[in-house]
């Protein structure tokens, strides 16, 4: 059986992609916890759609979860948007180029913005080190483009 902590990241997801992630609607996506240092991390091949959470993310509040899963399904979005080869040569390149990882995350959180749940991804980054946020959207930043789009809650 399913951990009630699994459910409810599934219950989450499968919310956020109903309300707000069309293009993966059809996608078989798997959530598994894994002990790790990154809250949350995706994996996009053509065989296995996978998201895995850290099991320190059990204690975190609602706002924090969602802002975590919703980061992981942008991901996604792009990676189908862009296909499996684009994927697959930026898996490759972001191991040599920080730039290039930087980049990605940004466009991610832009996603996200778009879609109206920017005060999710502030919950996450709120209490983020110094280290942590490095190449990623500064809160201020998010806290701008925000007032562009029409905010979502789930
Ligand atoms: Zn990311």
């Amino acid at each position: 059986m399913r951990s009630k902590y699994i459910q409810r990241y599934e219950e989450i997801v499968d919310k956020l992609i109903k309300k707000s992630f069309p293009v993966l609607k059809n996608e078989e996506i798997e959530i598994c916890e894994r002990k790790m240092e990154y809250r949350g991390m995706a994996e996009f091949w053509p065989w296995r759609k996978r998201i895995i959470i850290s099991t320190r993310v059990r204690r975190y509040r609602y706002e924090k979860v969602v802002g975590i899963l919703v980061h992981e399904l942008s991901h996604f979005e792009m990676n189908k948007k862009k296909g499996f080869l684009w994927y697959l040569i930026v898996w490759v390149l972001t191991h040599y180029s920080k730039r290039l990882q930087y980049k990605i995350e940004w466009e991610t959180d832009m996603i996200i913005i778009r879609k109206g749940y920017g005060r999710y991804i502030l919950f996450c980054k709120k209490n983020q080190t110094e280290k942590q946020r490095k190449g990623y959207m500064p809160i201020r930043v998010v806290g701008r483009l925000m007032k562009d789009f029409k905010e979502e809650r789930i």
